[in-house]
Protein backbone atom coordinates (compact mmCIF):
# COMPACT_ATOMS: atom_id res chain seq x y z
CA UNK A 1 0.00 0.00 0.00
CA UNK A 2 1.70 3.38 -1.06
CA UNK A 3 1.26 6.61 1.26
CA UNK A 4 -1.80 7.87 -0.60
CA UNK A 5 -3.98 4.28 -0.29
CA UNK A 6 -2.62 4.27 3.52
CA UNK A 7 -3.98 7.91 3.64
CA UNK A 8 -7.70 7.35 2.22
CA UNK A 9 -7.88 3.97 4.53
CA UNK A 10 -7.23 6.16 6.92
CA UNK A 11 -9.20 8.98 6.25
CA UNK A 12 -11.91 6.37 6.23
CA UNK A 13 -11.86 4.84 9.19
CA UNK A 14 -11.25 8.00 10.81
CA UNK A 15 -14.58 9.14 9.20
CA UNK A 16 -16.33 6.28 10.20
CA UNK A 17 -14.87 6.30 13.64
CA UNK A 18 -16.05 10.61 14.14
CA UNK A 19 -19.43 9.14 12.53
CA UNK A 20 -19.90 7.40 16.11
CA UNK A 21 -18.60 10.24 18.07
CA UNK A 22 -15.30 8.13 19.04
CA UNK A 23 -12.66 10.55 17.67
CA UNK A 24 -11.95 14.39 17.37
CA UNK A 25 -8.96 15.18 15.07
CA UNK A 26 -10.52 16.31 11.68
CA UNK A 27 -10.14 14.08 8.86
CA UNK A 28 -9.46 17.70 6.60
CA UNK A 29 -5.85 17.05 8.44
CA UNK A 30 -5.54 13.92 6.38
CA UNK A 31 -7.07 15.74 3.32
CA UNK A 32 -3.71 17.23 1.55
CA UNK A 33 -1.69 15.16 -0.46
CA UNK A 34 1.27 13.40 0.84
CA UNK A 35 4.74 15.74 0.75
CA UNK A 36 7.33 15.04 -1.09
CA UNK A 37 10.26 14.19 1.25
CA UNK A 38 13.48 16.33 0.58
CA UNK A 39 17.10 15.41 2.23
CA UNK A 40 17.40 17.38 6.00
CA UNK A 41 21.13 18.80 6.54
CA UNK A 42 22.09 16.23 9.68
CA UNK A 43 22.60 20.08 11.35
CA UNK A 44 19.09 20.75 10.80
CA UNK A 45 16.56 20.19 13.53
CA UNK A 46 14.68 17.41 12.58
CA UNK A 47 10.98 18.92 12.38
CA UNK A 48 7.96 16.79 14.45
CA UNK A 49 6.38 14.30 12.21
CA UNK A 50 3.31 14.85 11.00
CA UNK A 51 0.47 12.61 12.22
CA UNK A 52 0.63 10.89 8.33
CA UNK A 53 3.91 9.78 9.13
CA UNK A 54 4.78 6.46 9.87
CA UNK A 55 6.12 6.03 12.90
CA UNK A 56 7.79 2.51 13.25
CA UNK A 57 8.84 3.08 17.02
CA UNK A 58 5.80 2.08 18.87
CA UNK A 59 6.69 -1.76 17.26
CA UNK A 60 9.76 -1.47 19.82
CA UNK A 61 7.12 -0.54 22.71
CA UNK A 62 5.61 -2.77 25.54
CA UNK A 63 1.96 -3.29 23.96
CA UNK A 64 -0.70 -4.06 26.34
CA UNK A 65 -1.04 -7.81 24.57
CA UNK A 66 3.09 -8.40 25.13
CA UNK A 67 2.77 -7.49 28.53
CA UNK A 68 -0.34 -9.82 29.16
CA UNK A 69 1.55 -12.64 27.20
CA UNK A 70 4.92 -12.31 29.58
CA UNK A 71 2.86 -11.82 32.26
CA UNK A 72 0.99 -15.05 31.28
CA UNK A 73 4.80 -16.78 30.38
CA UNK A 74 6.17 -15.87 34.13
CA UNK A 75 3.11 -17.54 35.53
CA UNK A 76 3.38 -20.41 33.62
CA UNK A 77 6.94 -20.20 34.62
CA UNK A 78 5.84 -20.12 38.71
CA UNK A 79 3.71 -23.17 37.95
CA UNK A 80 5.68 -24.83 36.67
CA UNK A 81 8.05 -25.10 39.91
CA UNK A 82 5.06 -25.24 41.96
CA UNK A 83 3.90 -28.24 40.33
CA UNK A 84 7.25 -29.76 40.11
CA UNK A 85 8.17 -29.68 43.92
CA UNK A 86 4.66 -30.47 44.99
CA UNK A 87 5.82 -33.81 42.70
CA UNK A 88 9.41 -34.23 44.39
CA UNK A 89 7.64 -34.06 48.12
CA UNK A 90 5.48 -36.47 47.49
CA UNK A 91 7.38 -38.59 45.11
CA UNK A 92 7.74 -42.78 45.91
CA UNK A 93 9.73 -43.38 42.72
CA UNK A 94 12.80 -45.10 44.33
CA UNK A 95 13.23 -46.49 47.45
CA UNK A 96 14.98 -43.42 49.34
CA UNK A 97 11.20 -42.01 49.96
CA UNK A 98 10.99 -44.53 52.87
CA UNK A 99 14.08 -43.08 54.95
CA UNK A 100 13.43 -39.49 54.04
CA UNK A 101 12.32 -37.14 56.98
CA UNK A 102 12.30 -34.55 54.40
CA UNK A 103 12.54 -34.13 50.47
CA UNK A 104 15.47 -31.52 50.34
CA UNK A 105 13.85 -29.86 46.74
CA UNK A 106 16.99 -27.29 46.74
CA UNK A 107 16.91 -23.34 47.39
CA UNK A 108 17.65 -20.44 46.45
CA UNK A 109 17.20 -17.81 43.64
CA UNK A 110 15.26 -19.54 40.92
CA UNK A 111 16.56 -17.50 38.00
CA UNK A 112 19.94 -17.32 39.49
CA UNK A 113 23.29 -17.46 37.11
CA UNK A 114 24.93 -19.91 38.71
CA UNK A 115 23.76 -23.38 40.37
CA UNK A 116 25.78 -25.85 42.11
CA UNK A 117 24.55 -29.10 42.12
CA UNK A 118 25.64 -31.66 44.71
CA UNK A 119 25.47 -35.46 45.43
CA UNK A 120 22.10 -35.51 47.78
CA UNK A 121 21.05 -34.96 51.64
CA UNK A 122 22.91 -35.47 54.42
CA UNK A 123 21.77 -36.25 58.06
CA UNK A 124 21.54 -32.12 58.78
CA UNK A 125 19.64 -31.61 55.33
CA UNK A 126 17.09 -34.54 55.66
CA UNK A 127 16.07 -32.86 59.23
CA UNK A 128 15.89 -29.28 57.47
CA UNK A 129 14.95 -30.02 54.05
CA UNK A 130 17.40 -27.69 52.85
CA UNK A 131 20.66 -28.69 51.00
CA UNK A 132 23.71 -27.72 52.02
CA UNK A 133 22.97 -26.46 55.86
CA UNK A 134 25.88 -28.73 57.81
CA UNK A 135 29.24 -28.19 57.93
CA UNK A 136 29.75 -28.31 54.08
CA UNK A 137 27.36 -26.27 53.50
CA UNK A 138 28.77 -23.84 55.50
CA UNK A 139 31.99 -24.63 54.09
CA UNK A 140 30.41 -24.03 50.64
CA UNK A 141 28.77 -20.48 52.59
CA UNK A 142 32.40 -19.69 52.32
CA UNK A 143 33.44 -20.72 48.98
CA UNK A 144 30.30 -18.41 47.78
CA UNK A 145 31.17 -15.82 49.97
CA UNK A 146 34.91 -15.99 48.61
CA UNK A 147 33.38 -15.70 44.97
CA UNK A 148 31.67 -12.49 46.56
CA UNK A 149 28.28 -13.99 45.94
CA UNK A 150 25.49 -14.66 48.52
CA UNK A 151 23.89 -17.88 48.98
CA UNK A 152 20.21 -16.23 48.47
CA UNK A 153 21.68 -15.46 45.10
CA UNK A 154 22.55 -18.89 43.76
CA UNK A 155 20.63 -21.69 43.40
CA UNK A 156 21.53 -24.96 45.01
CA UNK A 157 20.05 -28.70 45.18
CA UNK A 158 21.11 -31.94 44.44
CA UNK A 159 21.17 -34.90 42.23
CA UNK A 160 18.96 -36.64 44.64
CA UNK A 161 16.24 -34.81 46.47
CA UNK A 162 16.17 -37.87 49.18
CA UNK A 163 18.85 -38.65 51.81
CA UNK A 164 20.25 -42.20 51.15
CA UNK A 165 20.97 -44.36 54.31
CA UNK A 166 24.29 -43.72 56.01
CA UNK A 167 25.27 -40.98 53.47
CA UNK A 168 25.93 -44.02 50.78
CA UNK A 169 26.59 -42.25 47.15
CA UNK A 170 22.94 -42.72 45.41
CA UNK A 171 22.83 -45.74 43.34
CA UNK A 172 21.96 -46.01 39.41
CA UNK A 173 18.67 -46.14 39.35
CA UNK A 174 18.28 -43.92 42.20
CA UNK A 175 19.70 -41.12 39.98
CA UNK A 176 17.92 -42.26 37.03
CA UNK A 177 14.35 -41.80 39.15
CA UNK A 178 15.17 -38.77 40.25
CA UNK A 179 16.63 -36.96 37.46
CA UNK A 180 13.52 -35.41 35.96
CA UNK A 181 13.38 -32.89 39.28
CA UNK A 182 16.89 -31.63 38.42
CA UNK A 183 16.31 -31.68 34.65
CA UNK A 184 13.31 -29.64 35.19
CA UNK A 185 15.12 -27.52 37.53
CA UNK A 186 18.05 -26.61 35.22
CA UNK A 187 15.63 -26.07 32.41
CA UNK A 188 13.53 -23.44 34.79
CA UNK A 189 16.41 -21.83 35.87
CA UNK A 190 18.86 -21.70 32.62
CA UNK A 191 22.11 -20.37 34.64
CA UNK A 192 25.03 -18.87 32.66
CA UNK A 193 27.18 -22.04 34.60
CA UNK A 194 26.68 -24.82 36.71
CA UNK A 195 28.71 -26.21 39.36
CA UNK A 196 28.89 -29.60 39.91
CA UNK A 197 30.18 -30.95 43.60
CA UNK A 198 31.68 -34.08 43.68
CA UNK A 199 31.85 -36.82 41.44
CA UNK A 200 28.49 -38.44 41.45
CA UNK A 201 26.84 -34.90 40.14
CA UNK A 202 29.68 -34.64 37.57
CA UNK A 203 28.71 -37.76 36.24
CA UNK A 204 25.27 -37.48 36.21
CA UNK A 205 24.96 -33.99 34.39
CA UNK A 206 28.10 -34.83 32.14
CA UNK A 207 26.87 -38.76 31.64
CA UNK A 208 30.32 -39.88 32.08
CA UNK A 209 32.00 -42.57 33.98
CA UNK A 210 35.48 -40.42 34.96
CA UNK A 211 36.64 -39.69 37.85
CA UNK A 212 36.13 -36.27 39.43
CA UNK A 213 40.24 -36.29 39.92
CA UNK A 214 40.49 -35.78 36.28
CA UNK A 215 37.44 -34.13 35.06
CA UNK A 216 38.03 -31.12 37.78
CA UNK A 217 39.25 -27.81 36.59
CA UNK A 218 38.18 -27.98 33.22
CA UNK A 219 34.77 -26.71 30.99
CA UNK A 220 32.39 -29.07 29.95
CA UNK A 221 29.07 -28.31 28.80
CA UNK A 222 24.99 -29.61 29.80
CA UNK A 223 22.40 -28.97 27.24
CA UNK A 224 24.65 -26.15 26.21
CA UNK A 225 25.31 -24.50 29.87
CA UNK A 226 29.01 -24.30 30.81
CA UNK A 227 29.78 -27.05 33.74
CA UNK A 228 32.72 -26.81 36.55
CA UNK A 229 33.64 -30.10 38.14
CA UNK A 230 35.11 -29.17 41.09
CA UNK A 231 35.42 -31.25 44.81
CA UNK A 232 32.63 -31.75 46.95
CA UNK A 233 33.27 -29.50 50.31
CA UNK A 234 32.54 -33.10 52.12
CA UNK A 235 35.82 -34.19 50.62
CA UNK A 236 37.66 -30.74 50.94
CA UNK A 237 36.18 -31.08 55.10
CA UNK A 238 37.80 -34.77 55.09
CA UNK A 239 41.14 -33.84 53.01
CA UNK A 240 41.28 -30.49 54.34
CA UNK A 241 44.78 -29.42 52.13
CA UNK A 242 46.82 -26.39 50.79
CA UNK A 243 46.27 -28.41 47.63
CA UNK A 244 42.64 -29.53 47.57
CA UNK A 245 41.91 -26.32 48.87
CA UNK A 246 44.32 -24.50 46.09
CA UNK A 247 42.45 -26.58 43.83
CA UNK A 248 39.00 -25.43 44.31
CA UNK A 249 39.78 -21.97 44.43
CA UNK A 250 41.37 -22.46 41.01
CA UNK A 251 38.16 -23.54 39.53
CA UNK A 252 36.01 -21.10 41.42
CA UNK A 253 38.28 -18.57 39.69
CA UNK A 254 37.68 -20.02 36.49
CA UNK A 255 33.59 -19.65 37.14
CA UNK A 256 33.64 -16.04 38.65
CA UNK A 257 35.89 -15.04 35.44
CA UNK A 258 32.94 -17.25 33.33
CA UNK A 259 30.12 -15.13 35.06
CA UNK A 260 31.66 -12.10 33.81
CA UNK A 261 31.77 -12.61 30.53
S1 LIG B 1 15.23 -39.53 45.70
FE1 LIG B 1 14.09 -38.53 44.08
S2 LIG B 1 13.16 -40.21 42.91
FE2 LIG B 1 13.78 -41.05 44.91
S3 LIG B 1 11.95 -40.83 46.16
FE3 LIG B 1 13.21 -39.00 46.52
S4 LIG B 1 12.42 -37.49 45.08
FE4 LIG B 1 11.65 -39.48 44.39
Amino acid sequence: MDSNQLRRAILERLRFEQSMGIVVVHPVELERPAAVETPVASTTAVPHPSPLTPDPSHLFEETPQARSADGHAAKSKEARWKDLEARAMACTACVLHKGRTNVVFGVGNRSAQLVFVGEGPGADEDRQGEPFVGRAGQLLNKIITAMKWKREEVYICNVVKCRPPENRTPLPDEVAACNPYLTEQLELISPKVIVTLGGPAAKTLLKTTQGIMSLRGKWYSYRGIPVMPTYHPAFLLRSYTEENRRAVWEDMKQVVDRLKQ
